[in-house]
């Protein structure tokens, strides 16, 4: 059985590059019909097909996305999944921690 992931986007901070979108081999992810308060159309998960490969985080330029993935662990986030990778770079310090 596929693994299961999801993702969380601040879609505040969100710019609406479409890299995330590209980069995901599930297709998972599409931009928004609404607008952010910056005025950018965000990037949203459409699909529940998410594995968790983290391949948006990794791209994304504004490291808005945070990457789920089912875990057997008691320690749990997102739908009962378990957080695999935060990547945090915005405006200061560059922060990447994944949870292989
Ligand atoms: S973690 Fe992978 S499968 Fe999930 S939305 Fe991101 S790129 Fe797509
Ligand atoms: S890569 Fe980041 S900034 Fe670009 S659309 Fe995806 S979430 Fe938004």
């Amino acid at each position: 059985m596929a693994i299961k992931g999801a993702v969380q986007i601040e879609i505040e901070t969100c710019k609406g590059c479409e890299l995330c979108i590209e980069a995901c081999p599930q297709d998972s992810l599409a931009l928004s019909k609404e607008i952010n308060k910056a005025g950018y159309h965000y990037a949203v998960q459409i699909h529940d097909n998410c594995t968790g490969c983290i391949n948006c985080a990794l791209v994304c330029p504004d490291a808005v996305i945070t990457v789920y993935r089912e875990s057997k662990k008691k320690k749990k986030g997102k739908n009962g999944r378990e957080e695999v990778a935060r990547i945090s770079n915005v405006r200061g310090d560059v922060s990447v921690s994944i949870n292989e």
